[in-house]
């Protein structure tokens, strides 16, 4: 009988009667169980919340950030215990989920730095004018299963240190490292000041609906996410979305094909490409196509795809069923449409395990569902272009805008075309770096707000103008 990973509830560890299964995609065997939370926990766990954040908002600063840094320190503690664990139910290889492991405790550390200041708006012998930043309340945190710790961290950790409390749901599939987490930070944090409850996907309309929730921080798909716009607006719920996108890379012809191709494959396939940030268009400039199309498919032959846990692999499984069907119903659509394939492209549907091999597509049309869609997967279409003004008019024709890259031995112009791609995020000449001092959110469907730095900080508070006339009964 596999473990149960009990939930976090005002300070208690707390299980149900009916539990959730959790498997491991890289075999399909369960690898331990969940409370199935409904309405009655999440009341309990929202009440629990609104109790500690009165004492919690009154803390000072320094008490905040303590807290904080303890549970970055019970994360980097174990960090060995949590890798292995993550890479078992989310699929990621060993040396991903290390980097998500120390990514999230180094995120978290950071994010206790923070500080929000007043500002004096005016001070002059009329009056005493004051911004302060005081925190919302309460706040629910929904996460999906791609970079679970990380995702959960990134709203734990900004929420605390504004001043509010949390009550966080992590996705059905990758439940069990957060809730370990939540075992080791339970003396850490006061009771209350985070809960973490696991459920179905349906506790998600809960705690968006919930009338003692005031803010709602969500990271998924963008069809949620206009989802949880509508139920937050009934008591108009303030809200930070992380959704979907569709990132585009453009190559000019002085990049370094060689340097490139290594840097290019990862942007795509790190974490079996069920990355927000991945690179899921790549446009290379026609003088070079060939040469890198070619580099690109040689080091894919190389990577292996298998299970994350064994030594050598570099692409783990899709995480689970559901997005599998959909990874390989974009690869069937593109085989039925007669694209070409430099590698990959057929799926194994024999054993266990959700896996889809490396796949790069050789110049698929603009309009192809894999080009057009977010696949999610480990899928990357090169396509070629003639002039660069072609290049981004086609990188900015989505409706999402999280990020992009740009890839040139002249940063300069580089940084000329990044002024013109529609994205929150733009690199050149590398990939994925998000700061945790930089703000970090999606342009048009990919977002709403902010996270990380100061800009992301904010969103757990209201701002609050204090002004005092002076000399006023002179
Ligand atoms: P999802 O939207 O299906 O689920 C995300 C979370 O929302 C889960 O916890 C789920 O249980 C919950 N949920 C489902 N229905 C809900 C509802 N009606 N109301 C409230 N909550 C609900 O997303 P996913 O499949 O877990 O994640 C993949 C998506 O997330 C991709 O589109 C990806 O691009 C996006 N993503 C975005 C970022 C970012 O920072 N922009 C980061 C990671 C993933």
């Amino acid at each position: 009988m596999a473990q149960t990973y009990p939930c976090l509830i005002d300070g208690e560890l707390v299980t149900t009667d009916t539990t959730l299964e959790v498997l491991n995609p890289a075999n399909e065997q369960v690898v331990g169980l969940v409370p199935a939370c409904g309405k009655d926990e999440l009341d309990r766990a929202v009440a629990a919340a609104r109790r500690a954040f009165k004492s919690w908002r009154k803390t000072s600063a320094e008490e905040r950030q303590k807290v904080v840094q303890g549970i970055a320190a019970a994360i980097k503690a174990n960090a060995d215990e949590l890798f292995r664990l993550l890479t078992t139910e989310q699929g990621k290889p060993h040396a991903q989920a290390q980097q998500e492991i120390y990514g999230a405790a180094g995120l978290v550390a950071a994010q206790s730095t923070l500080t929000l200041d007043d500002v004096i708006n005016q001070d002059d012998d009329t009056r005493l004018s004051r911004t302060r930043r005081v925190p919302v309340g309460v706040v629910g945190g929904i996460v999906p299963w791609n970079f679970p710790v990380m995702m959960a961290m990134q709203k734990i950790a900004p929420a605390l240190i504004a001043g509010c409390t949390i009550v966080l749901k992590p996705s059905p599939f990758t439940p069990l490292t957060t809730l370990r987490i939540a075992e080791l930070i339970k003396d850490v944090v006061p009771a209350g000041v985070v809960n973490i409850i696991t459920g179905e996907d349906s506790l998600g309309p809960l705690i968006t609906g919930h009338p003692d929730i005031d803010k709602i921080t969500f990271t998924g798909s963008t069809a949620t996410g206009k989802k949880i716009m509508e139920g937050a607006a009934k008591d108009l719920k303030r809200i930070t979305l992380e959704l979907g996108g569709n990132d585009a890379s453009i190559v000019l012809p002085d990049a370094d094909v060689a340097k490139v191709a290594e840097q290019l494959f990862w942007s795509s396939f790190s974490n079996a490409g069920q990355v927000c940030i991945a690179a899921k268009r790549i446009y290379i400039h026609e003088d070079i196509y060939d040469e890198l199309s070619q580099a690109i498919a040689e080091y894919a032959r190389n990577v292996k795809v298998g299970d994350g846990s064994q030594q050598g692999t570099g692409v783990g499984p899709i995480q689970n069923k559901k997005q599998f069907d959909r990874v390989c119903e974009l690869i069937q659509d593109a085989k039925d449409n007669g694209y070409k394939f430099l590698v990959g492209g057929d799926v194994d549907p024999s054993g266990s395990g959700y896996y889809v091999p490396i796949t790069v597509l050789d110049n698929p049309p603009e309009d192809a569902r894999i080009v057009a869609e977010e696949q999610f997967g480990p899928v990357m279409p090169l396509m070629k272009f003639s002039t660069t003004e072609e290049a981004i008019e086609r990188a900015n024709n989505s409706e999402y805008g999280l990020a992009g890259a740009v890839w040139t031995s002249d940063p300069d112009k580089g940084v000329e075309i990044a002024e013109q791609l529609e994205t929150g995020t733009v690199w050149v000449n590398e990939f994925m770096h998000l700061s945790p001092f930089a703000p970090f959110g999606g342009h048009k469907q990919s977002g709403f707000g902010a996270e990380y730095g100061i800009e992301g900080l904010k969103e757990f508070t209201y701002p609050q103008v204090i002004t005092v006339k002076r000399n006023a009964f002179a």
